[in-house]
């Protein structure tokens, strides 16, 4: 979904007095899914007859985040994740008086980043909301967040999901998912199991670096003596998080030839690009096989959340896909 109609949406809900008490709000933390947290908080704070304005000065607080009645929460630098003081600070800002009479709100950016008992301490929160309060989680892996919050909250997932993915990891994912086909005409199917699942590893491994490189980087300018634990930590959530978003282009792929396959509008799949490919694979496979491909990567997914072996996991999932 686009940002612009996300926010119709919403706007349609707020008119209707249908706004829910939380939003799960997933998409690019630096783009899409904090530019829909503004226009929300400015559809509920703005001043003006014509919401939202974007020029009054409730607006102008809202994009700055300066506005007394909403709260942002950010993982903290060093351990990267959301405390549970963080939480007990929101809640307890949340219960008291607004300063402009009217709603409050909490902005939790990053939301997956909560530890275990920050998110409990939340979810006691989302169960015993205030009056006119609302809360927005943004993410870009919703897959980490308690399913007793999700519950709770209604789902918005704006941008494209591919689209997140760096070009050149985008491009050797292609040429991958592309090659997956050729190795079963070549009729030695273990041999073509074995060689993507060795492919998705070495892009795996590039994806390790460029998470390693990036948290040593940043670790550097904050503070020389972190321990060992905690950059281990950091490389691990951010591993996880770069890992995610292959997993989710990974997941578009089937998605777009199972779309096709049931006749979907081709403008909707995610790889336009590859839109022959998709289609011819849409072509050669049956329903039942489509469907099954689809759920081969869900599965994979959550077994690598549960930190099963990747070298296990990937080869068995290219096992079973068609
Ligand atoms: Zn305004």
């Amino acid at each position: 979904m686009q940002v612009e109609e996300a926010l119709a949406y919403l706007n349609g809900a707020r008119q209707a007095g249908r706004l829910a008490q939380g939003y799960v709000i997933e998409g690019p933390l630096r783009g899409e899914a904090t530019q829909l947290a503004r226009g929300l908080l400015s559809l509920l704070f703005c001043g003006e007859d014509d919401v939202p304005c974007g020029a009054c000065r409730a607006c102008r607080q809202v994009s700055e985040r300066t506005h007394p009645d909403i709260l942002w929460l950010e993982p903290q630098k060093k351990s990267r994740q959301i405390s549970v003081d963080q939480i007990r600070d929101l809640q307890s800002r949340i219960y008291q008086t607004s300063f402009g009479g009217g709603w409050k709100a909490g902005v939790i950016v990053g939301a997956d980043r909560m530890n275990p008992s920050a998110a409990n301490a939340f979810l006691k929160v989302l169960e015993e909301p205030p009056g006119e309060s609302m809360f927005l989680l943004l993410t870009e892996a919703p897959q980490f967040l308690l399913p007793t919050i999700f519950s709770r909250c209604q789902r918005l997932a704006v941008g494209a999901d591919a689209v997140q993915l760096p070009e050149a990891w985008r491009d050797q994912l292609v040429e991958l998912l592309v090659g997956c086909g050729d190795g079963y005409i070549e009729g030695s199917r273990i041999v073509a199991v074995e060689r993507n699942s060795a492919r998705l590893q070495a892009l795996l491994k590039e994806v390790m670096q460029v998470a390693t490189d990036h948290e040593k980087e940043t670790a550097d300018e904050e503070s020389v003596d972190e321990s060992r634990d905690t950059l281990d930590a950091r490389i691990g959530a951010r591993y996880r998080e770069l890992r995610a978003s292959i997993l989710r282009a990974l997941m578009g792929w089937y998605r777009d030839i199972f779309l096709l396959l049931c006749g979907g509008d081709p403008s909707l799949v995610y790889f336009a690009d590859q839109l022959d490919v998709l289609t011819a694979r849409a072509n050669a496979l049956s329903y039942r096989e489509a469907l099954a491909n689809v759920a081969t990567v869900e599965a994979m997914n959550r077994k690598l959340e549960q930190n099963l072996p990747e070298p296990l996991v990937l080869t068995d999932a290219f096992h079973q896909l068609r």
